[in-house]
């Protein structure tokens, strides 16, 4: 049997296995990996979610039974003449081919202090086990760090760094973040976007030296700006592997990467090279599809074809830091006459670029920050006539001149990273594949980056497939079945849901609502345990994350009822912290310009005060606005700011699929605007009306009449019905308006429910109410009383009233504004 030896057990050297066994199942070679890593083969593409829950697991691909692999052991010489490899252990592997996949090592620039401890770089799992403990060990006070280097790997170091605790400082060279990828428009609003996330960007300027201080890094940049940092981590770019190589005289790049062929063939007809290591064309990847596809030219070769490297597509897409970032083809416009069209809306953060041929009939490239929706569209169009006016292709989502996804001829390209076609798609569903996970197995695509999901989502829509109504890839159930199996199990733990009924390790779209629905079903304070790491941004600090990276407080105002004494604290607390304060359309009062340090001081105060959370940051009950009703207004027939109390306090915490709105008006007058409200009350001479599904977000809606001239007790008995029948049955993130309208039957199905109890459910409903009441808490008290949720904001306490450098305010009629950013707008 022919003797494989593979250096590197990293994603090309893993692929090339799986590809081998692929094609040749029998096993015509007998395969030894040999890895240095001490883990098994891992998805390095996803390093970054490791910070999500620290689960090595989660990211290690599928063992290949074919070949033996020898962790934690590098190969140290190759010894070409005798066609053997020697490890660090001493052990000795004869072959008859041999691959070389190592990869690539961060490049750390010679600077002074490049060396010193709390210097990091940001490539394999114990880079960020390194980085964990190394933030573990900072002491309390303000937390920041360096990120040297704002490409793609330096925005994914930064995310990693804020998501363990420390406020990240990125400094690129270029005039822009990702010069690579992105061109100068998209540069400016990623710069913007990123900055608004407590990330503060330094471009143009480099890092000169670092020296040690106090405990603490001191940063000295080429602008003169002087960063005190806990730690630095480098993300410079990367260079190959090709230590080994060039030691056993194999022939490297000019600028380093073993030398190989169309057939990833070295200078030593037996020895190939795949992945960052490889050198093709003078030209080195540092992308997983282009390594991909060396591994599968090599396995053909390993067998007897005589597969050659097509060429790779060097596309991008990810979402930092919540940013979508795409760059595909010619994003540059380098080829020579190259158009380009652009679409930029500042106002909705988005920015779309295409460039065309110069006789704008092929598409050649683009870049999208802020929404990448049209990626896997674009991405697959390069190449190929552009179908219509080039501008078509940017044109917003719903403005009728779009282009979608049914547009791409057969040929066209869904999933660079294993090279799927639409072709290859369309079969596959034309053979059966009704979902994604089918196309998924069937064709390979999604199987890599996934930045392709969506298209074969659309796809299949196209193909006139019914779409899934899985909740993510990761539950194939609805949200509504999901809360019929959490009440009937009496499940409370998502690590437990996801184990029993889903699969894999949940995702940004399964965990926030799972939160919401344990949260529905009274599973104790959303910080409590596992929950916290499942929560929004906004709901993880119980505060709104604003456009600078500071928050907003909003204390609960039943029915915007305030007394002189509660009103003198709030104006206290905003005069003390220096926020910027505002009423809010919901008739309650915003605090904005908090530090996360700041927060439990300022709760401590209000709370203290008689005040609580106004769950302003949750998908929850917001508020109920009242007119002043019979107290009074003349014309008033009805207590309208009673009524607007008790349902606020009666509804108050509820979590719900999306934010729930609500007033009461005392008459027919409507001044508090119910009915654009999910749900409006408004009184009549003999007692209230009641009307449901109104605001609908971006697609504004009046509520429709429920019920009318009910009495007190029959109107709250009705709402809680109504509330609980929407929490337990909408879609994730669905509105009450659509929620309504989705229903067979709309209205009048939901009152045939709700009011007539066709079902046969309303006093479950009510019930369900009724321990919601029971059980509600205040959630910023359940912080500032449990140490242990108090901890993650401990670690900034010590440091009260310290500016925080990162944020920069000016000061606007009188109130402290951040610099050059307007305040975000919406009720509140
Ligand atoms: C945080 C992060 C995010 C990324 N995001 C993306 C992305 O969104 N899209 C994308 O396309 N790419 C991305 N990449 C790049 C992608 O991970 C690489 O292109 C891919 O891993 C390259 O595969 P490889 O096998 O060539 O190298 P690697 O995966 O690095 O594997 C090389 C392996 O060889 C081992 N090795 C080296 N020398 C020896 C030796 N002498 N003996 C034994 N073993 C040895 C190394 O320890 C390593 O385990 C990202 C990379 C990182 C770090």
């Amino acid at each position: 049997m022919n003797r494989l030896v593979v250096i590197g057990n990293g994603m090309a050297g893993h692929r090339l296995v799986r590809a081998l066994r692929d094609r040749d199942p029998a096993g015509s070679w007998r395969v030894d990996v040999l890895a240095e890593e001490p883990h098994p083969a891992y998805d390095r593409v996803a390093l970054t979610s490791y910070v999500d829950d620290w689960d090595f697991d989660r990211l290690v691909l599928d063992p290949v039974d074919l070949a033996s692999v020898h962790l934690g052991d590098p190969v140290r010489t190759i010894d070409r003449a005798a066609h053997t490899v020697t490890t660090a252990s001493g052990a000795v592997y004869g072959y008859d081919a041999l691959v070389l996949a190592t990869g690539s090592y961060p490049f750390v620039p010679p600077i002074p202090g490049h060396d010193l401890p709390g210097c990091h770089v940001y490539r394999t799992i114990d880079d960020l086990d390194g980085i964990r403990a190394a933030a573990g060990r900072i002491g309390v006070g303000r937390r920041s760090a360096l990120v040297v280097g704002g490409g793609l790997l330096g925005l994914e170091a930064a995310k990693a760094l804020r998501d363990l605790g420390l406020s990240p400082h990125v400094v690129e060279m270029a005039p822009r973040l990702m010069p690579l990828q992105v061109d100068e428009g998209g540069g400016g609003l990623l710069r913007r976007l990123i900055a608004e996330l407590d990330v503060t960007v330094h471009t143009g300027a480099s890092t000169q030296a670092i020296a040690e201080e106090r405990g603490r890094l001191l940063a000295t940049l080429s602008n003169g700006t002087e960063l005190d940092v806990d730690l630095v981590v480098f993300s410079a770019g990367v260079r190959p592997r090709d230590e080994l190589a060039r030691s056993t005289g194999l022939a490297v790049g000019e600028r380093g990467g073993v030398v190989v062929d169309g057939g990833c063939r070295t200078s030593d007809p037996s020895v190939y090279a795949v992945g960052e290591c490889a050198c093709v064309d003078g030209r080195v990847y540092g992308l997983v599809a282009p390594g991909y596809a060396m591994a599968e030219v090599v396995a053909d070769r390993l067998l007897g074809g005589s597969a050659a490297f097509p060429g790779a597509d060097t596309s991008t897409k990810l979402k930092l830091l919540g940013v979508d970032v795409a760059s595909f083809g010619d994003a540059h416009a380098a080829t020579e006459g190259a158009l380009e069209v652009v679409f930029h809306d500042a106002v909705a953060g988005s920015y779309k670029k295409v460039v065309v041929s110069d006789d704008a009939r092929t598409l050649l490239g683009g870049v999208l920050v802020g929404d990448a929706s049209a990626y896997p569209t674009l991405r697959a169009l390069v190449g190929a006539e552009v179908p219509g006016d080039p501008a078509a292709l940017i044109a917003p989502a719903g403005s009728g001149g779009a282009v979608g996804i049914a547009a791409l001829p057969p040929s066209a390209q869904v999933c660079s990273c294993n090279a799927v076609t639409r072709g290859a798609i369309d079969e596959a569903i034309g053979a059966g594949c009704a979902d994604v996970a089918c196309v998924k197995k069937c064709t390979t695509a999604g199987t890599g980056c996934g930045s392709c999901l969506p298209a074969l989502k659309q796809l299949l829509a196209v193909a006139g497939v019914a779409q899934s109504t899985a909740l993510c890839e990761h539950f194939g159930q609805r949200r509504v079945d999901l809360f019929e199996i959490l009440r009937a199990t009496g499940i409370r733990t998502f690590s437990e849901l996801i184990e029993r009924h889903g699969t894999g390790r949940g995702c940004d779209i399964c965990k926030p609502a799972v939160a919401s629905m344990l949260a529905s079903l009274g599973a104790g304070h959303v910080l409590d345990g596992e929950q916290a790491a499942l929560q929004d941004t906004n709901d993880h600090f119980l505060a709104n994350i604003q456009r600078n990276g500071t928050y907003s407080v909003v204390p609960r105002i039943p029915g915007g009822e305030i007394t002189p004494a509660k009103l003198l604290v709030i104006a206290e607390v905003a005069r003390d912290f220096g926020l910027y304060t505002k009423i809010t359309g919901g008739q309650r009062i915003d605090l904005f310009g908090a530090t996360v340090d700041q927060l439990p001081l300022i709760w401590r105060r209000l709370v203290d005060a008689g005040f609580e959370s106004g769950h302003a940051y949750g998908k929850a009950l917001r508020t109920v606005k009242s007119c002043v009703g019979t107290t009074w207004c003349r014309y008033g027939v009805q207590d309208s700011v009673g009524m607007a109390v008790e349902l606020e306090l009666r509804y108050r915490g509820l979590r719900s699929p999306h934010k729930v709105k609500a007033a009461v008006s005392g008459c027919a007058r409507e001044c508090a605007e119910a009915r654009s409200k999910d749900f409006g009350v408004i009184a009549t001479e003999t007692g209230w009306n009641l009307y449901v599904g109104g605001n609908g977000g971006f697609t504004p809606r009046h509520a429709e009449l429920l019920v009318s001239d009910v009495d007190s007790a029959m109107l709250v008995r009705l709402i809680d019905r109504f509330l609980m029948f929407y929490v337990r049955t909408a879609d994730r993130l669905q509105r009450t308006a659509a929620w309504i309208e989705a229903m067979d039957g709309g209205i009048d199905r939901l009152r045939e429910v709700i009011v007539d109890d066709s079902l046969g459910i309303c006093a479950e409903l009510e019930a369900a109410m009724e321990l919601h009441v029971e059980s509600y808490a205040d959630e910023w008290s359940g912080v500032l009383e449990d140490p242990a949720k108090l901890a993650r904001f401990r670690s900034f306490v010590n440091a009260p009233g310290v500016p925080d450098p990162t944020v920069s305010f000016r000061e606007e009629r009188g109130q402290r504004v951040p610099v050059s950013l307007g305040m975000p707008g919406g009720g509140r």
